[in-house]
């Protein structure tokens, strides 16, 4: 049932806790990367292999341990809506000189 002895990474079998902890740091990269959820899942999954149900879980941890910081992180990379481009064709109109 269980694999061959190689391991290139650390084996969810045999080494749950640096398996997780692996996941955890990938996910971490993904954040600097400003990835949302979904593109953090797919980008560990095709890069790492990691299947999209742990990638899940563990993100869901790492949420509930750091609330704050997933809130702002969320607000951080949610594309506004285009204040700019309002405030853009306004000053079109609204120069003073
Ligand atoms: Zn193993």
């Amino acid at each position: 049932m269980h694999h061959n002895n190689q391991h290139p990474f650390p084996c969810l079998n045999c080494h749950p806790h640096s398996y997780i902890r692996m996941v955890q740091q990938l996910i971490e990269r993904c954040l600097l990367l400003h990835m949302d959820r979904d593109q953090c899942i797919k980008a560990l999954a095709e890069h790492a292999k990691i299947r999209p149900l742990i990638t899940l879980t563990v993100w869901r941890g790492l949420l509930k341990e750091n609330r704050d910081f997933f809130e702002t992180y969320s607000r951080a990379i949610t594309p506004r809506p285009s204040i700019s481009g309002y405030l853009g064709n306004s000053s079109r109109f609204g120069g003073r000189r």
